[in-house]
């Protein structure tokens, strides 16, 4: 999917759909994962766990009063497979539901929980579900799900940080700036050391994912933020759990290939030079490549150099 003729002027709500088309557009979203779903609950620590198998990590806490739930995955058969880990577990109540961000992989799964179950969001995300709910250019299967979410939304959303206790759990939870989408948020839980990135944090391609309405540089942003966190354990919205080292070295990697490809911008290389120079193969085919997203950054501008980012993007709630 490439979107790369984004001008500048008006180009807040082309990226914000942008986002959506090129997640629910993608190749791998139209085909189905190999096999049965097979989900796995591994234990951390203190009555925090993560749920590998699905369409992307899924992770819960179970605290003194309820449980508070990381991710909702993107059906009504991965949802149910989430409450079902949970309850091998613990019989105690959800609490709340954290989102990530607003890719299906995510956050569809969240129509299949009780309408009485708290939500919480980032303010952009929010922004984001809506604009997907009211593209054109979005699958119609696809856009109806969005359309049915946007009545499950939350009308409070996290701004930049909330700090709270849900289920008798102290989470902290932090928006850096756009990063992998303009939305995203991390769950840091500050008694267990433990941080939940969402997909800020991927573990199965060699560079970050970024969407169009995502930034490379708050990428960068927020990798420096979390690892400045007082934790050890960093679980990833898809692949396995990541220490701080090779968290760090992610980074390193990703700050190296980033400068490497703004040298070529620099001297006047098109993408198709930068791309053949600097090969990736690793990428996600749902998604333009680190490669695309960076360009895209560099060429077209955004996001501009001074934050506050998520004035950029912040939209009326629909
Ligand atoms: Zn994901």
């Amino acid at each position: 999917m490439k979107m790369m003729k984004s001008d500048r002027a008006g180009g807040l709500r082309r990226a914000l759909c942008g986002v959506a088309v090129a997640v629910l557009a993608g190749p791998a979203m139209a085909q189905p994962r190999p096999g049965p779903l097979a989900m796995e609950t591994h234990a951390l620590r203190g009555g925090a766990y993560w749920i590998s198998g699905g369409r992307s990590n899924d992770g819960f806490v179970v605290g003194p009063q309820g449980v508070v739930v990381l991710d909702a995955g993107i059906s009504a058969a991965e949802a149910k497979m989430e409450q079902a880990e949970i309850a091998k577990v613990t019989s105690k109540p959800v609490s709340a539901i954290v989102v990530t961000h607003a890719d299906p992989d995510h956050v569809l799964g969240l129509l299949y929980y009780p309408t009485s179950t708290p939500v919480f969001m980032q303010e952009n995300a929010r922004s984001e579900v809506v604009a997907a709910a009211n593209d054109p250019a979005a699958p119609p299967a696809y856009k109806a799900l969005y359309a049915q979410l946007v009545e499950r939304l939350p009308r409070d959303t996290v701004g930049r940080e909330l700090v709270t206790t849900l289920g008798g759990v102290r989470v902290v939870l932090r928006h850096y700036g756009p990063a992998h989408t303009a939305g995203d948020l991390v769950m840091y839980l500050p008694d267990l050391k433990i941080v939940y990135g969402g997909d800020l944090l991927v573990n199965y391609t060699q560079f970050p994912v970024i969407h169009l309405a995502g930034s490379s540089l708050g990428w960068e942003d927020s990798m420096k933020a979390i690892l400045a966190l007082d934790a050890d354990t960093y679980i990833p919205g898809h692949g396995p759990i990541l220490s701080k080292a090779e968290l760090a070295s992610r980074l390193r990697d990703e700050q190296t290939r980033r400068e490497q490809i703004k040298a070529m911008v620099v001297q006047g290389k098109t993408l198709a030079e930068i791309e053949q120079a600097l090969p990736d193969k690793t990428e996600d085919p749902m998604f333009i490549t680190y490669t695309e997203g960076v360009y895209a950054e560099l060429t077209r501008g955004f996001p501009p150099p001074n934050p506050p980012w998520n004035n950029i993007v912040k939209r009326p709630h629909g």
